[in-house]
């Protein structure tokens, strides 16, 4: 007998794949399972016409009833394009059997046609049970937390985000976390800690609504979103309830406890944002806050804590700027005058880090001309006269004068007014001016103000650095402040800025956003770089070969600027740690300028 024709065989070897075999007669509308069918599916076989009872069949998936529908609709129709052929429909569904257990199922049917009509099907069945419980275990692994089975921090953020987005309720997104957790893992073992976090997630879920939505962003953290709150109270039953929960003791068997709770920050929506990450960080402040005030407690973000944040930043700023003014001095009051959006707060802010910095202890800043004629900024210390008593008269009248004699080119400067020749010394020193430095502030040639330190405790020696900061000083406020409007001036005439970063110590030089090119270097810049000798500068190929064109295979040529100008210049802007002030050059919008190294 030719092997082939021996049907059993083939049977064998699809039912020990787990694959059941059945032909249904559409003519009659009757199923005939193979053993493996009857053994492996007895649910699926019946002696009832097959198509009504795959349409109301017990245990089938309210979701995939419609696939089963669309398979009866289509043996029930005739269909040309298949005329003497046969079609292959699959469905996969979900089905529960009688024992009570779900199970998925691939069923594939090839529908022979006699002419246009179905006339008899096959139907291929077999379990992928296993493949979708496989599925189904990446997508936990993927979503879920490995210690609590809750959404880990990547999963819960798309999913508050996604339910922020509906809008019309008031929402609420809580971070918390244990107070005091570390000395648990510290003395009782990390083991011990991952099951009070585990203890922690389990009281999560039992507070808050199957609708919540619960995750773990950190060790002892984790955040809520409480969907549909009422009010205030809402959440603060909740938090209660939770902190009740946390609040424990653990002995450590020497006789010491460890007291363990929880903390919460809250943060409102839409009142305080309507994504993720901005909810986030307001509730996470209000959980420093709960942590501030002692810990285990709740606490909502406010307004005030939102300005108490604000104040916070700006000592901050001021902390900063006292180190940034000694690492970079020239820097430093360049970006705080281009960038501010208050040049009085700015300057008086500048006026004082100089006090504390050279330790001097009046610092002033004249003009000349214009509205603000006379003492424009001061800053004095305490127990020190202010400007208009200790420059009243013949003082400020000396001053003034000396000045038109243009002592020592643009500065004014006296290291021991007791020195001084004449009545004047006497003056001085008697309103405790023992030494002064002032810078002229210029508008071209023309002098249109001054700023100024005096020392008023002893005579003192101005050194080089305290000179070129206040001659910096003077240059910057006399492009900036004078002209009041900054884009406006700089676009009008950046050769103006120009001047001045063109006699900066440091490195300073500017990028085109748009082409990643390099616009402008100052001198500092220049004196290390390839340039062509009218001051322009230059791509590598120009510099090295003459050449007009780019090299053929240029080693830089993933940079947009094909040369080792730019490639210079952007290792160096990106290893500095001060970030590009976008700056408006020679009439473009889309400059960046940068410092380095002074
Ligand atoms: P605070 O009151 O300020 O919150 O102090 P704390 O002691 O609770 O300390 P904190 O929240 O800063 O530290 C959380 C610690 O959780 C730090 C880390 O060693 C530990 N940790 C992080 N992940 C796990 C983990 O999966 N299992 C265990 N057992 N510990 C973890
Ligand atoms: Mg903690």
């Amino acid at each position: 007998m030719d092997w082939t024709t021996d049907l059993t065989m083939y049977r064998e070897a699809l039912r020990a794949e787990g694959i059941a075999l059945a032909r249904w007669d559409l003519e009659t509308d009757r199923i005939y399972g193979d053993s493996a069918m009857k053994d492996l599916f007895p649910d699926h076989l019946t002696e009832e016409p097959y198509s009504e009872f795959l349409l109301r069949r017990p245990g089938l998936h309210p979701n995939d009833v419609k696939l089963f529908e669309a398979l009866v609709r289509f043996i029930k129709t005739p269909h040309h394009e298949h005329a003497d052929a046969s079609h292959e429909i699959v469905v996969e569904y979900r089905l529960t059997n009688s024992q009570k257990k779900e199970q998925w199922l691939h069923a594939r049917f090839i529908i022979h046609f006699e002419k246009e009509w179905p006339k008899d099907a096959i139907l291929l069945l077999r379990s992928t049970d296993s493949e979708h419980r496989h599925e189904e275990a990446l997508r936990q692994k993927a979503e879920r937390d490995a210690l609590t089975g809750l959404f880990n921090k990547g999963h819960v953020q798309g999913l508050i985000d996604k339910a922020l987005a509906v809008p019309g309720t008031a929402k609420a997104l809580l971070v918390l976390d244990m107070d005091g957790f570390k000395k648990v893992n510290d003395n009782l073992g990390h083991l011990f800690g991952d099951a009070v976090i585990s203890d922690m997630a389990l009281s999560l879920a039992e507070v808050f609504s199957p609708e919540d939505i619960i995750g773990r962003v950190g060790g002892d953290e984790f955040v809520v979103l409480m969907r549909n709150i009422q009010d205030r109270n809402t959440v603060i039953v909740r938090c209660e309830k939770l902190r009740d929960m946390l609040r424990r003791s653990f002995e450590c068997g020497d006789g010491r406890t460890l007291n363990v709770s929880g903390s919460v920050g809250i943060a409102l929506a839409p009142e305080f944002g309507d994504n993720f990450e901005t909810l986030f960080s307001c509730a996470d402040k209000a959980l420093y806050e709960a942590k501030r005030r002692g810990r285990d407690t709740q606490v909502f973000y406010t307004n005030e804590l939102r300005e108490g944040e604000k104040r916070n930043m700006e000592e901050n700023a001021i902390a900063e700027g006292r180190q940034a003014l000694l690492d970079h001095p020239v820097e430093f009051i360049f970006r705080m005058l281009y960038e501010t959006r208050n040049p009085r707060t700015t300057v008086q802010t500048l006026l004082s880090l100089f006090a504390k910095y050279f330790m001097v202890q009046r610092v002033t800043i004249y003009q000349n001309q214009g509205k603000n004629r006379g003492c424009w900024f001061e800053w004095h210390a305490d127990g020190v006269l202010p400007p208009s008593e200790a420059h009243k008269g013949a003082v400020g009248d000396f001053i003034n004068r000396s000045y038109r004699k243009e002592i020592y080119g643009q500065f004014l400067e006296f290291a021991d007014t007791s020195k001084i020749e004449g009545e004047i010394s006497k003056a001085l020193v008697q309103r405790k001016i023992f030494a002064l430095l002032y810078a002229s502030i210029m508008d071209g040639d023309k002098r249109i103000g001054c700023v100024g330190f005096e020392d008023c405790r002893a005579p003192r020696i101005w050194t080089k650095r305290e000179h070129e900061i206040l001659r910096a000083f003077a240059d910057i406020l006399g492009t900036f402040l004078l002209n009041q409007m900054r884009y406006d001036m700089v676009r009008r005439g950046y050769h103006r800025l120009e001047g001045i970063l063109e006699t900066m110590a440091g490195r300073v030089w500017v990028f085109s956003a748009k082409n990643g090119k390099v616009v402008y270097m100052n001198k500092a810049t220049r004196a290390i770089i390839a340039k062509s000798g009218n001051g322009e500068v230059q791509n590598c190929y120009k510099v090295r070969t003459d050449s007009n064109r780019p090299c053929v295979r240029c080693q830089y040529a993933d940079l947009k600027a094909n040369c080792p100008t730019a490639l210079l210049l952007r290792q160096e802007a990106e290893r500095s740690s001060l970030a590009p002030i976008p700056i408006p050059w020679n009439g473009e919008a889309d400059g960046r300028l940068y410092f380095s190294g002074t």
